[in-house]
């Protein structure tokens, strides 16, 4: 054998090395040992290992933990949580079909919805994310998919998840919940009555504000393939090195998550009694309307939350949120990394019209010290009165 031959032989079989880590192994390549297995290899399509974009150790790994805290039979990870919500989805829909969609649902959710189901002849209806049993009327023959999203993107309401499963399932729809918010550590979507459960594992479960991955648990072994058939179709692969940080950031998901929500309540608390405030969105507090279904339902929460402020000029809230120093300004959340974003509500609502045209403030509770945090805020707050009106 010719050295440059040589050099292309290198170990590909099990070493005798044990770490408490997974191995990545960088492939597009599985090998086959017989010409039956290669020409059956996709019978390895499902479970198994037939092409590097279908499933590597490290995917089948982050899959099967996520399968266990979500308290599934299976789980698909993709490279991104929107890419979750829309392989999801356009695994069980076809056209003639009616998707509803909570109206405070993820943004880009939305986006997809409007934008692109629409163009393949699947219609959206928006429901109003508080009304549980009044969701019935909003069935048609065609519904197929209901999805839940609870505490919904921006404006935190917490959805009947258990009531809404019910309706759907009697009518022969499926469910779909994005619950990232508390992670399945706090909120176990299966067992509330979602046949499929989505997360952007890009939040809390990595949890450094560096990978985008997305995950889907579902517990019947036939919506299982009809996803996985769906990832082939759209090309959905992860790399093992996003799968290997995601791995990691799940041995510390529970503490993060603990001790994030600890500093969340303090800050919450904190700034529901500053006099520049108008309203905090945070159902972890007891005088938050979501906070009994967040009691009955949940068995965990997060450090992500809004707030409205007291109606001053834009320029009051920039002068706010530039000036604060330990609190970063960006978009994403669940990360070791105290950050704000600011969105506007009002025009995203077509069913639950939003009562303030104001900018809403959401904050993710990192790692720093909570002390840090409060007086980041209360010296920003102190620059949003002094500022002009
Ligand atoms: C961030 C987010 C997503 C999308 O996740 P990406 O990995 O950023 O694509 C989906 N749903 C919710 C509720 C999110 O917060």
């Amino acid at each position: 054998m010719h050295e440059e031959t040589q050099l292309l032989h290198t170990t590909t079989g099990e070493e005798p090395f044990r770490a408490l880590t997974i191995p990545v192994h960088r492939a597009s390549t599985i090998l086959f040992p017989t010409v039956d297995a290669f020409l059956n290899r996709h019978e390895q399509f499902y479970d198994g290992y037939s092409y590097g974009l279908h499933g590597h150790p490290a995917s089948r790994s982050l899959a099967a933990h996520v399968a266990q805290i979500e308290g599934a039979n299976h789980a698909l990870i993709l490279p991104s949580g929107m890419a979750a919500v829309a392989n999801a989805t356009l695994a069980v829909v076809k056209q003639g079909d009616h998707v509803l969609l909570p109206d405070a649902v993820y943004g880009p959710t939305r986006a997809f919805a409007d934008n692109f189901l629409a163009k393949l002849g699947v219609d959206t209806t928006y429901y109003d994310p508080l009304e549980a049993g009044g969701i019935a009327a909003r069935f048609t023959q065609a519904t197929r998919l209901v999805w839940v999203e609870s505490p919904c993107s921006y404006t935190m309401e917490v959805q009947d998840v258990p009531a809404i499963a019910k309706v759907a399932h009697a009518r022969g729809a499926l469910v779909a919940a994005d619950c990232t918010w508390a992670s399945p550590l706090g909120f176990k979507a299966l067992d509330k009555g979602a046949d499929i459960a989505i997360q952007a594992l890009s939040k809390h479960v990595s949890g450094h504000s560096d990978v985008l991955m997305g995950s889907i648990a579902v517990r019947d072994g036939q919506l299982y393939r009809q996803i996985k058939d769906a990832m082939g179709f759209t090309g959905q692969g992860v790399s093992p090195d996003d799968c290997y940080l995601a791995l990691r950031g799940m041995g510390t998901l529970a503490v993060r998550l603990e001790r994030q929500t600890r500093s969340a309540l303090a800050v919450a608390k904190f700034l529901d009694l500053r006099a520049e405030i108008a309203q905090v969105l945070y159902p972890v507090l007891e005088n938050d309307p979501g906070h009994a279904l967040f009691q009955r339902d949940f068995t965990g929460a997060a450090g992500v939350f809004s707030f409205l402020l007291h109606r001053r000029s834009k320029a009051a809230l920039v002068d706010f949120l530039e000036g604060l120093s330990v609190i970063r300004l960006g978009a994403s959340w669940g990360g070791l990394h105290s950050l704000v974003a600011l969105a506007q509500i009002e025009a995203q609502r077509t069913v639950s019209p939003w009562k303030s045209k104001d900018y809403l403030v959401r904050i993710n509770i990192g790692l720093e010290h909570p002390d840090d945090l409060i007086e980041d805020l209360a010296k920003g707050l102190d620059r949003y009165r002094a500022a002009a009106k």
